[in-house]
């Protein structure tokens, strides 16, 4: 039975439909246990696409009722963080303010301002070398998971969203990602939404992905969904290739403790 873990809400401002009809689709789709996990608030107004610093209280308020809405479906309470280095203690706070059954961690900042998965700034990528952009992110990846504070770790290969990528084997950029993702024990997130962008590929790559079940390294799999039709989007296509690169299992959350079920 598949879950689905990485859901957005209108409060980000960047998604459509209320949990609810994320729910009825995650039914319909077949879900077994689902979870929503918007992007996290900021001290301050960082960008327009996450919740007000003041509205946690909102969205917990949100989940909530959808919870007690539809009382015999699993519904987990997440949180998708940035990692911005010196807001780790931001985080730690966020952590503080709710029982969470997970926090995600994300790079979508490979500097304070530019989040490199923002069509915004797209012109940015004609003003650097490809390669110092995606050392840029591994970087800012690596120290995510080397921070400890999250359960499962968000689109690992992100930086290829609009289709940008060095020349030759990339392993050189992610390998040093996974070794500490494997000595972190931190859970890795297959994650369909890359198949909805430019790239038109999941997240991480077939390659990636293989490093990854050398390391043992255990996997989630989501759709990162914006919008209710998006939920458990191409998970056959996931599934699929969890299995042909040897996965069995996958991971499940709740009070920021994983178990591994076998996998659908
Ligand atoms: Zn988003
Ligand atoms: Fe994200
Ligand atoms: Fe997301
Ligand atoms: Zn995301």
């Amino acid at each position: 039975m598949r879950t689905d873990y990485h859901m957005h809400t209108p409060l980000c401002g960047h998604a459509a439909g209320m949990p609810r009809d994320y729910v009825l689709a995650a039914q319909k789709a077949g879900l077994a246990e689902i979870g929503f996990s918007d992007h996290n608030p900021m001290p301050t107004q960082f960008d327009d696409w996450r919740m007000a610093p003041d509205q946690l209280p909102v969205y917990l308020k949100m989940i909530a009722e959808v919870q007690s809405e539809f009382p015999d479906y699993p519904i987990r309470l997440g949180l998708e963080c940035d990692f911005i280095p010196n807001f780790e203690g931001h985080i730690r706070y966020l952590a503080d303010q709710a029982d969470w059954d997970y926090l995600i961690g994300s790079v979508h900042y490979v500097t304070p301002d530019w989040d490199i998965d923002n069509p915004k700034h797209l012109k940015r990528w004609t003003e650097h070398p490809v390669e110092d952009i995606w050392q840029s992110y591994f970087d800012a990846y690596t120290k995510m998971v080397e921070s400890c504070l999250f359960d499962f770790v968000a689109h690992p290969d992100l930086v290829k969203k609009f289709g940008h990528r060095p020349a030759g084997d990339l392993s050189r950029f992610y390998l040093r990602t996974l070794d500490a993702i494997a000595e972190a024990g931190v859970t890795l997130e297959i994650n369909t939404a890359g198949l909805r962008k430019d790239v038109r590929e999941i997240y991480p790559s077939r390659d990636f992905l293989v490093a990854a079940h050398a390391r043992h390294i255990p996997i989630v799999i989501n759709s990162d969904a914006h919008d209710p039709k998006e939920v458990g989007a191409d998970f056959d296509l996931a599934y699929a290739l969890a299995r042909e690169v040897g996965y069995t299992k996958v991971m499940r959350f709740a009070k920021r403790k994983a178990k591994a079920v076998g996998i659908a």
